[in-house]
């Protein structure tokens, strides 16, 4: 019995919006039973893109995080449903039965992600499947399979050989919102968190400074981290927590410099002038 998962690679993800285009094409219009009822032509996003922008002029970057039921094992959907209409199946597939479902809209606001959809017409709330009806035709689901950046990735995650184990063993994945302790199955890379950024420049020279030493310190931990300036003189430290830091930079031959920072969102420190 595979255990399926998914691992969602959000700097791999362009938002060209194959994945949302593609599952609306396999399940508008179509049942598949005795998993889901077809998907209405609007307002509907089992799987959906949440762009994200962070930073301020001149610095500023962004991030595409495709967003869909992540099959929790610790479901508040199912809690909330009445008659057995939504179960785990034993592979890890979370359901919404198409038929004991009708009438249950309180089933849509059990949902922290918020990921289940109402379908007025049919009286229903609707959701992913992880397209459990190709799964058991040995493909792929649809999203998977035509994400052209292989940003999302589908597997066993039981599988010491899938692509999945391997990813999940290596330490670099999370969860959306732990503090929930829903046990996701639907894991991601390079959630966006807070940044600290600045341009380092030679003073005496108005130029941008290459290869500086940019030393960033967590206050409360202690911890360090080191980057060098790019060409353009600019350094970048992401993945960041809120709290304080401390960033220092030397140069041989120019004044080093300690710059306090109040992280509570994105920081472009702006342009950094070194003098000698
Ligand atoms: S993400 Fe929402 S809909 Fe999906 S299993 Fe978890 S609680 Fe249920
Ligand atoms: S198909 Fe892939 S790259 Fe395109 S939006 Fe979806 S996850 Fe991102």
């Amino acid at each position: 019995m595979p255990k399926w998962g998914m691992i969602i690679d959000i700097p791999k993800c362009t938002g060209c919006y194959n994945c949302f285009t593609a599952c609306k094409d396999e399940h508008w219009d179509n049942d598949y039973p005795p998993y889901s009822a077809a998907q209405p032509k609007h307002g509907q996003f089992w799987i959906n893109i949440d762009t994200k922008e962070r930073g301020s002029h001149p610095f500023i970057k962004v991030a595409h995080m495709p967003v869909l039921c992540v099959h929790c094992d610790n479901a508040p959907c199912i809690k909330a449903a009445s008659d057995g209409a939504l179960y785990k199946r034993p592979d890890g597939i979370v359901i919404i039965d198409p038929q004991k479902a009708v009438t249950q809209k309180k089933i849509v606001d059990a949902c922290p992600y918020h990921v289940i959809f109402w379908n007025e017409e049919k009286k229903l709330p609707q959701k992913c499947t992880f397209c459990v009806h190709r799964l058991e035709q040995g493909k792929t689901p649809r999203c998977v399979q035509v994400c052209p950046s292989g940003a999302l990735i589908f597997g066993d995650l039981d599988d010491p050989k899938s692509e999945v184990y391997r990813i999940l063993t290596s330490g670099k994945t999370e969860v959306l919102n732990p503090e929930l302790k829903t046990k996701p199955r639907v894991y991601y890379i390079g959630i966006p968190k807070h940044f600290i950024a600045g341009s380092v420049v030679y003073g005496d020279m108005d130029e941008c400074a290459e290869g500086i030493t940019v030393t960033l310190t967590e206050r409360a931990s202690g911890k360090a981290m080191n980057t060098t300036t790019n060409k353009y003189g600019e350094f970048e430290f992401d993945g960041l927590d809120a709290g304080k830091y401390v960033v220092q930079l030397k140069c041989a031959g120019y004044v080093a410099k300690t710059i306090d920072v109040q992280l509570k969102t994105d920081n472009y420190l702006g342009a950094i002038f070194l003098s000698r």
